[in-house]
């Protein structure tokens, strides 16, 4: 049958959840390289869209929220791949399963987060040998950063959330991720030993779009009340053997 072909090969999307997130910058944010080649040169330490708009990338959230999941389901007793030492992830583990990873492309897409201001401010920067990464006597840089108080808004699309028990598995994973990168890490970016890039990521609003709302135009869908999905991740991970047999 030629629609059962299609059913199989295309992936079927029952329900997208679209999470509005923002970060708020604690300290000063430095995200990109270092680029400055000479003294007097400024260091730009704040990568922007193509209209001038500092943004962290989604990729960069990713990579800091996903280093969490895997360290907490370690913790756990549960087996989570470390995706620098596998070249991208294994593909088989729930951490690649949810963030993508090896040939699997993931649940949970975060997509860059725009500051609600174009301003950035001016530091003096200490010049970092490019070859020792130590720091060069007399040779001061000035770098641009994002300073503390900007607000970032951005959104996570995660596709058909349901895992195991819970129709909200997937959200509630990431929603406990980000409790966890807050009450733990709570920095992005370089340099975050020496007080860069503190910062607090806010969940605005959870909302979710069916397939049957997009057919009909409601592209907005419908809030979801967080506490109503609370505990699914746990639950989840429990019947995966977390913790033992407590
Ligand atoms: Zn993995």
């Amino acid at each position: 049958m030629a629609d059962e072909k299609l059913a199989t090969s295309f992936e079927k999307l029952e329900k997208r959840i679209i999470v509005s997130y923002s970060v708020e910058t604690l300290s000063d944010l430095r995200i990109g390289g270092h680029d400055a080649t000479a003294p007097g040169e400024v260091d730009k330490l704040v990568i922007k869209d193509g209209k001038g708009v500092p943004i962290i990338p989604g990729s960069s959230l990713k990579g800091v929220l996903r280093s969490e999941m895997e360290r907490l389901l370690r913790s756990l007793g549960l087996k989570a791949c470390n995706v620098h030492e596998t070249n991208g992830g294994c593909g088989k583990c729930t951490v690649c399963y949810l963030f993508g990873g090896g040939r699997l492309a993931g649940s949970i897409r975060i997509r860059d987060a725009r500051a609600e201001t174009r301003k950035t401010q001016i530091r003096d920067g200490v010049g970092i040998d490019r070859k020792t990464r130590k720091a060069m006597d007399g040779r001061k840089y000035d770098i641009e950063v994002v300073p503390r108080g900007v607000r970032f808004t951005g959104k996570v699309v995660i596709e058909n959330p349901r895992l195991g028990d819970g129709d909200y598995t997937k959200l509630d994973s990431f929603l406990t991720t980000v409790r966890f990168f807050n009450e733990t890490v709570g920095a992005i970016g370089g340099a975050t030993t020496r007080g860069f890039g503190e910062v607090k990521i806010n969940i605005d609003e959870t909302r979710e779009v069916t397939a049957v709302d997009y057919l009909e135009g409601n592209f907005e869908g419908r809030p979801i009340d967080r506490d109503d999905v609370k505990g699914q991740w746990r639950g989840y991970l429990k019947t995966q053997g977390a913790g033992g047999d407590r």
